[in-house]
């Protein structure tokens, strides 16, 4: 990654990203940011996805430290730079970030990388999901995508590529009825048995456990915690008397 970029450089690179954001991005909600704001300075997105997307498609881990050096050559004051993480799972452009997503790349902590400019971050509909009957406009607002893996309706599954992509109402929570609200668009392979164990969010992530059975699969040091938070909560009572 070239640590300077000259305004020529910046516009070239930005004006690259807004092809592949008009020709694959904008129809999935994905915004562009702008290049320079009112006052003609670069805003702190557009630096960010510009020092990413150098070299696209080749493109390069690049470390939080890497990013922040790059912004304070624009806004010298900036304590750290969060932007990468947000313009992808809240914005949808398709960043991984280490000690989330592994699943393209292998990132350490506080590492990123533009992995695409021809898909949207996985499972992101770029607006809230409203509550409907229908099913086919619940699939559309998704994009016809398994909310927690990404995989497309009738294409490969990510994951297993021999696999083609069928989607199903699946339980937001295993606990409640299959009813408008409770329900996202899963692939067959995460609407999977083992699936009732957990409680989703409506972007298909799991928030948390529905079935305690998950504790006994634990590890011991886990075990532990659990066991210190329900003693303090529930004051050491026997929970037979
Ligand atoms: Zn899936």
């Amino acid at each position: 990654m070239k640590k300077h970029l000259s305004n020529g450089e910046i516009k070239e690179i930005y004006s690259m990203i807004s092809d592949y954001h008009k020709k694959f991005l904008e129809k999935y909600g994905v915004k562009l940011p702008k290049l320079t704001d009112t006052e003609g300075n670069y805003t702190k997105d557009a630096l960010v996805l510009v020092y990413l997307a150098q070299n696209y498609p080749d493109t390069k881990k690049v470390s939080k430290e890497e990013l922040t050096q790059f912004i304070r050559q624009y806004y010298p004051n900036v304590p750290d730079v969060q932007q990468a993480r947000h313009l992808g799972a809240q914005k949808g452009w398709f960043i991984a970030a280490g000690g989330r997503d592994n699943r393209d790349v292998i990132l350490a902590r506080g590492e990123y990388q533009l992995i695409s400019l021809e898909k949207p971050y996985p499972a992101f509909h770029g607006h809230r999901i409203e509550e409907t009957e229908e099913w086919e406009e619940l699939k559309r607002q998704y994009g016809y995508r398994c909310a927690t893996c990404g995989s497309k309706e009738g294409e490969p599954n990510i994951h297993w590529p021999n696999t083609i992509t069928r989607l199903q109402k699946a339980h937001m929570d295993p606990n409640k009825p299959l009813v408008p609200g409770n329900i996202i668009p899963q692939c067959q392979k995460c609407n999977r048995a083992d699936r009732n164990n957990w409680v989703y969010d409506e972007r298909g992530r799991v928030i948390k456990l529905a079935n305690p059975i998950v504790i006994k699969r634990s590890e011991k040091e886990i075990r532990w915690k659990v066991y210190k938070i329900l003693y303090e909560e529930f004051k050491g009572v026997n929970p037979n008397e």
